[in-house]
């Protein structure tokens, strides 16, 4: 049962820089339409765990699996560059700290890129665009450019560039890590509201753990292991 509603399946993940070892034998199981939060130290291997999952690095020993609705099961590891790209530009979405919004970019143009890369053509990526950043509280904002947005406004861009794709699976590294708790509460309910409450999936590196309190789960890493794998009060109690 449990293995047929994870979306994403990690056995045995190893990862190794030189000397050091980021993973040292990953297994988890991401369950569709949950939101997992990924906890521990600096240099625990969050990040790293974080990138293989989503395919952005290549671990050296075991495999991620992905599973998606209707499609047969695809090993992600096993996958050439280009098309682990082409997944990461169309199931899955992206929200880090900071880097991934072209300041240059208006908050529309950064927005309407996500789908133009995809190949949906301007007018249509645009509109699209603009509908999302209003449906996140950014109407009237979508011609400023990145720098000329507040730091929970751009956090929203951010959010809208990774859900305006249709992803299933969303990645987010530490999203609320450079904002003030009050605006980091704020962007974090529209990311959870974005996310699994609309069906998708989302796994998030924290630090905080009144961030990660408001996951359905936590997942606790040391020294590139799973120590501590626990469901949140949030997930047991009626709140959804
Ligand atoms: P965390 O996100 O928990 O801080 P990371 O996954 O970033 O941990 O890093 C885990 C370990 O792997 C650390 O010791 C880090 O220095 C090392 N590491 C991560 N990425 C690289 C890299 N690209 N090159 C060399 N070492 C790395």
């Amino acid at each position: 049962m449990r293995e047929n509603t994870a979306v994403l399946s990690a056995r045995n993940l190893v990862r190794r820089f030189g000397s050091t070892t980021a993973l040292a034998g990953v297994d988890l199981d991401i369950l569709r339409g949950g939101s997992v939060a990924i906890m521990g130290p600096s240099g625990s291997g969050k990040s790293t765990l974080l990138h293989t999952l989503a395919g952005i690095e290549v671990p050296n020993d075991g495999e991620v699996q992905l599973r998606l609705l209707g499609a047969p099961p695809v090993n992600i590891t096993e996958l050439n560059e280009t098309r682990r790209s082409k997944l990461r530009r169309e199931t899955f979405g992206f929200v880090f700290q900071s880097g991934l919004l072209i300041p240059e970019l208006t908050a529309v143009e950064n927005v309407a890129m996500a789908l133009m890369i995809n190949g949906v053509g301007r007018a249509a990526a645009t509109e699209e665009a603009a509908r999302r950043l209003a449906g996140l509280g950014l109407a009237g904002l979508e011609a400023r450019r990145i720098g000329e947005l507040s730091g929970g406004q751009a956090q929203r861009v951010a959010i809208a560039r990774a859900l305006v794709t249709g992803a299933q699976v969303i990645f987010a590294d530490e999203p609320t890590g450079a904002l003030d708790s009050v605006t980091g509460s704020e962007v974090l309910a529209t990311l959870l509201t974005g996310t699994v409450g609309a069906g998708k999936t989302l796994v998030m590196v924290t630090h905080d753990q009144q961030v990660a309190a408001r996951c359905d789960r936590v997942v606790r890493l040391h020294d590139g292991l799973i120590i501590e794998d626990s469901v949140t009060s949030h997930r047991v109690g009626v709140q959804r």
